[in-house]
């Protein structure tokens, strides 16, 4: 695809179907003088330099990536329309979109009926997914694994209900013990589950918790907003069992309340795309309200009657859609790209198991892999720590070389039950954490390996080689997990 000839092509479509509407003369308000533009412009684009290269294999930090081209065009042919799918007046081109895609995504979960729609983020689909827990449960409260996302605690807390966290086993995952000791009290209505935590990539056992909380007459939620696209390999009985990937917890989401997927995470669309589907089409009914504002052309139920979210870009159903036309939902459309980045985890954990400078903190369960610099003498919490530290800021800072990580924080209880003979010294320590969410990774590991090992072996006082030349940011992303302590 080159962008060169779609662009323009994209702006194009809303400009032709327009003309039909007849001239008119644009109000002199808003015009601009081509030069002062032209100015503004530069100063804008040297602006945006100031950024990391999220689109580049060097990059293997957060999970973020620049979406895909057929995604860029379909935002901004959509965007000059500037659809509002809040009601289906709003744009009936892209709320038909909407649907569709809603529809593919409950199909790729196994969903038998659903009911839901594109929010802004995961946050707002948590929320959202949440306040129906809320409603339909009244008086009960929600459990979330210590893993899980911060959003569900602080969500806990906007709704007014009791959050409470469950212990997680060695490889991050909900305990169904901990989790049924929890159910048996009876004051839990809402289990959520995570299917690819935000840290680790762990994926909870959610036909085991399933099982759990149908015994004890309680919802189960799954927040599958990095993981959810996994369950394309998941569903495909070889790329499973050839990629390492458990089935058992994918099959049972099927079964669950609702499900929050990120298609701005690993579904290659811009931010502004999450979603939230909900296995009961009557959950609608919480929802139910009455605006004098909207609402004339349609019979059925509007997008915006199902949302605590008003407002909703068009532009993100369209770009969404239109990948999807071209990346269907399935193990050899969309689901290649993951499979890649899961074979990418696969190999870099390999090639750390085997190395003398890194230490594998967890192996991987879907592309992201946690490690730290394996420490030189007695090891101790506060030394790994350190470590981490160093690798991240002077992969960031070498001017010729760089490399693109982030740190995830450990607990000390945590860290022991996955590490033994480190002092603890400290009540964590920071890890390395990289999450492998584009294919290139694949191509990259060998590179990304040598250069984090180099790194990792070099002594703490500031290297001579190091570069004094001017260090492209000035300070590290944070995990959310770091950000939000
Ligand atoms: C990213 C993430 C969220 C939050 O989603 P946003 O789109 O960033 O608001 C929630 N839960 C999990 C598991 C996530 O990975």
């Amino acid at each position: 695809m080159d962008l060169r000839y779609w662009l323009p092509r994209a702006a194009e479509v809303a400009e032709r179907w327009g003309e039909r509407f007849g001239a008119f003369a644009a109000h002199p308000s808003h015009r601009v003088d081509e030069a002062d533009f032209t100015a503004a412009f530069e100063r804008f684009a040297k602006r945006l330099e100031h950024n990391y290269p999220f689109f580049h294999p060097r990059y293997a930090g957060q999970m973020v990536k620049p979406p895909h081209p057929a995604a860029l065009v379909g935002y901004l042919a959509a965007m000059r329309f500037n659809p509002n799918n809040h009601a289906y007046e709003g744009g009936p081109a892209t709320n038909d979109m909407e649907r569709e895609c809603v529809a593919a995504l409950a199909a790729m979960f196994g969903l038998p009926a659903h009911v839901g729609h594109l929010t802004s983020s995961g946050t707002i689909a948590n929320l959202e997914a949440l306040y129906v827990a809320r409603q339909s449960h009244p008086g009960r409260g929600v459990a979330y694994s210590s893993q899980a996302h911060y959003t569900h605690s602080r969500m806990c807390h906007v709704l007014g209900v009791t959050g409470h966290a469950v212990p997680a086993d060695a490889d991050g995952r909900m305990d169904p013990g901990a989790l049924e000791e929890l159910l048996r009290t009876g004051r839990v209505g809402t289990v959520v589950v995570t299917c690819g935590t935000t840290g680790l990539g762990a994926v909870d056992p959610v036909h085991e918790v399933l099982a759990l909380a149908r015994r004890y007459g309680a919802r189960v939620h799954v927040d599958a907003a990095y993981g959810g696209f996994f369950a394309l390999l998941a569903g495909d009985r070889a790329q499973a069992r050839e990629l390492g990937i458990d089935t058992a917890p994918w099959r049972a989401v099927a079964g669950c309340d609702s499900v929050t997927v990120d298609p701005h995470k690993h579904g290659l669309q811009p931010y502004g795309c999450g979603a939230v589907l909900f296995a009961d089409p009557a959950i609608g009914r919480h929802f139910a309200h009455d605006s004098p504002y909207t609402y004339f052309t349609d019979a059925d139920l509007h997008l915006g009657e199902i949302s605590l979210e008003c407002s909703r870009a068009g532009a993100s159903a369209a770009a969404l859609w239109l990948t999807l036309q071209l990346l269907p939902l399935t193990a050899q459309g969309l689901g290649a790209g993951l499979a890649a980045s899961r074979r990418a985890a696969l190999a870099w954990a390999e090639r750390i198991e085997e190395s003398g400078e890194l230490t594998l903190h967890q192996r991987p369960q879907l592309d992201i892999v946690t490690y730290f610099p394996t420490p030189a003498g007695a090891p101790s919490l506060s030394a790994i720590d350190a470590a981490s530290e160093r690798v991240l800021r002077r992969g960031m800072a070498d001017e010729h070389d760089p490399v693109y990580l982030s740190v995830l924080r450990v607990d000390a209880a945590d860290f022991a039950r996955r590490h033994r003979g480190v002092a603890a010294d400290a009540d964590g320590a920071r890890v390395l954490r990289s999450v492998l969410i584009k294919p290139e990774a694949e191509a990259w590991v060998p590179r990304l390996h040598a250069r984090v090992a180099a790194l990792a072996a070099e002594p703490p006082a500031p290297a001579p080689a190091a570069s004094p030349g001017p260090v492209p940011v000035p300070s590290p992303v944070l995990s959310p997990e770091e950000s939000a302590r």
